[in-house]
């Protein structure tokens, strides 16, 4: 069975477009005050650049931040989605989810795949992309989806907040991956995902690298959609 690892992100660089209101991206060389004898570079990342995950926190105040999620809704089968005929502001609906609803209901996670991300750093990448509907949102929250992948840089261009607050809010508590690339090399119609953050204490998202493992997945996922979670008295962060 072949199984092939395909790269989602978008790649991150020096001045990396973002939204109007974030922070700009900066990626240079760290100039100490002595000579080092190694590379080194200071990082200024909005933590929505590119690729990445939003946390509940990011639109609820009392909501979980990007190093407490549960990752293994980070990490397990995807339904791919095809709406690649979506135009620009275009509503995607409910209707347009009908045809995958059995993958969707069984994976728990769904990949929206409509080729915006051809237009990244060119006019409208940000204002004028596809609109998943609240109905949409709705639609999918039912069939119990713990995790929504989109090529697009947000849900919504002007209903961004609903939203967000219907997936990010505390029944649902959808992990919300924003901006990837490439999908049309995607083969499967389902396909195991992962999309993990950075553990930042108290942030509302992080960038992220995600990649899909394309191939003769079904064993795989569904394994992986039984994954226990590690001893929860383990702290990673040692002895303080
Ligand atoms: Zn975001």
């Amino acid at each position: 069975v072949e199984l092939r690892l395909v790269d989602l992100s978008l790649p991150i660089y020096d001045r990396m477009p973002t939204y109007p209101v974030m922070p700009k991206t900066a990626i240079t060389p760290h100039i100490g005050e002595q000579d080092l004898p190694f590379n080194l570079h200071q990082l200024v990342l909005c933590s929505h650049l590119g690729t990445h995950l939003d946390a509940p926190y990011h639109f609820l105040s009392d909501g979980l931040t990007v190093d407490k999620l549960d990752l293994r809704k980070c990490v397990g089968p995807a339904a791919v989605v095809d709406l690649s005929g979506k135009g620009p502001k275009e509503e995607i609906r409910p209707e347009d989810l009908y045809p995958y609803e059995e993958a969707i209901a069984s994976c728990r996670r769904i990949i929206l795949r409509t080729g915006w991300d051809k237009r990244f750093a060119s006019d409208g990448y940000f204002s004028d992309h596809p609109a998943v509907t609240r109905e949409a949102c709705v639609w999918m929250l039912e069939r119990r989806i713990v995790c929504l992948a989109l090529d697009m840089p947000s849900t919504h261009v002007s209903e961004d907040a609903e939203t967000h607050r219907l997936l990010l809010g505390p029944d649902a508590e959808v992990v919300l991956i924003e901006g990837l690339r490439g999908l049309d090399r995607l083969r499967g119609a389902q396909v195991v995902l992962m999309a993990l953050p950075l553990a930042i204490e108290g942030c509302d998202g992080s960038p992220c690298r995600v990649v899909a493992i394309d191939g003769d997945v079904a064993s795989l996922g569904a394994s992986l959609n039984a994954l226990a979670l590690e001893d929860e008295n383990s702290d990673l962060r040692g002895a303080t």
